[in-house]
């Protein structure tokens, strides 16, 4: 079995190429990442001398190098992970987020259908879905849920779940999707809430919490997200979309005071709120469990324990994201023949 991870060098895909190695030892994993600000090859240094794993630093845009890789490695299974991810830059800066989560999916799509696969994954987010009331706890994202983005990330993002469910239904190719909730656990870079949270007490700064930090998101420890994958890439049924979620809403604040409780220090900053600022995720997972027997097996206060542990025992890996020193470990070569 080969699979292709592509944006394996970021926080889910990193995991998720940890998770395979462990659980398939015979496993040819091949991960495929332009190393963007995202990408640390330091998430993948303790797998790079495993003869099972290959990394090609590739552009998934760059569609002669992407045709290429297919051509020699001649994967199964692609689990498209590889994405400009942060909604904040996409409010800056659209322009990548349209180039990468769009354009990047067509080649792959193209590529597949050129080269012939088993299973296309599409790595999505249930922020396609828009966002829910505050009022309104009753409410959850289902697949049927109409798609009404907020953000250019999350346009973006809708915009490729459509692409590939188009190349399902004119051309064939076997696609899956799945439509994920909020992670958070290792490796995760320290833009995002939970880790910039972290590393912010461990540093002494304040924590900036958008507007009143009622926001609420469904938190999922990357792991059972891993797991979710691993099922749909073999039980899924073809050209259908899975949401994957655990039930583990919390405010924006609840999170931070979380954390703040758990390393007994930490002082809050309330800050203007992001534009367009989603109000309320929350997924309802009844698809994935009663199709595939999928249930997540970590609870938010297990977790988050879990997190912040790794974080104190990692701090190397993100004191060199914050210090800029980890770009020098990104001396791959780029893909030759
Ligand atoms: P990330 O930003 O941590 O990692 C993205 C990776 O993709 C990086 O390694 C980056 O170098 C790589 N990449 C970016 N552009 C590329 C390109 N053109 N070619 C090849 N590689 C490229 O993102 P993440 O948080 O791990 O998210 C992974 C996927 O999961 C994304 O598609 C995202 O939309 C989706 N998702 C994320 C979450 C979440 O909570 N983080 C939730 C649901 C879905």
């Amino acid at each position: 079995m080969k699979i292709i991870v592509t944006g394996g060098a970021g926080f889910i895909g990193g995991n998720f190429v940890h998770y395979m190695l462990n659980k398939y030892t015979d496993y040819e994993i091949v991960c495929l990442d332009k190393l963007t600000y995202a990408g640390n090859m330091e998430t993948l240094e303790s797998v790079m001398n495993n003869p099972h794993f290959k990394f090609i630093k590739a552009d998934i845009t760059d569609r002669e190098v992407v045709y290429k890789i297919f051509e020699a490695v001649k994967p199964n299974i692609i689990v498209n992970f590889a994405a400009e991810s942060h909604v904040d830059r996409s409010i800056e800066d659209p322009a990548i987020f349209l180039q990468t989560n769009v354009m990047g999916t067509q080649v792959l799509l193209d590529a597949c259908r050129k080269y012939g696969i088993d299973r296309y994954h599409q790595v999505s987010t249930d922020e396609v879905y828009g966002d829910l009331p505050l009022d309104r706890p009753d409410l959850f994202f289902t697949e049927e849920t109409p798609i009404h983005t907020s953000s250019p990330y999350s346009a973006s993002k809708a915009s490729a779940d459509l692409l590939v469910q188009a190349y399902y239904r004119t051309y064939g190719v076997p696609v899956t999707i799945s439509r994920c909730s909020n992670n958070y656990g290792p490796y995760h870079f320290p833009e995002k809430l939970i880790p910039l949270m972290i590393a912010n007490v461990l540093n002494d700064k304040s924590l900036p919490v958008y507007g009143t930090g009622e926001n609420v998101r469904d938190w999922l420890y990357v792991e059972d997200h891993c797991s979710a994958i691993d099922l749909i890439i073999y039980k899924g049924r073809v050209g259908e979309i899975y949401n994957i979620g655990g039930h583990n809403e919390r405010t924006n604040l609840e999170v931070v005071q979380t954390i703040i409780k758990e390393l007994g220090k930490g002082e809050i900053k309330y800050v203007k709120d992001r534009a367009g600022h989603d109000r309320r995720y929350a997924i309802d997972p009844t698809k994935i469990h009663n199709d595939l027997g999928w249930l997540p097996t970590t609870k938010f206060d297990e977790g988050i324990k879990k997190t912040i542990q790794w974080y104190l025992d990692n701090k190397p890996w993100w004191e060199h994201i914050i210090n800029g020193e980890y770009q020098e470990y990104q001396e791959y070569q780029e893909y030759q023949e």
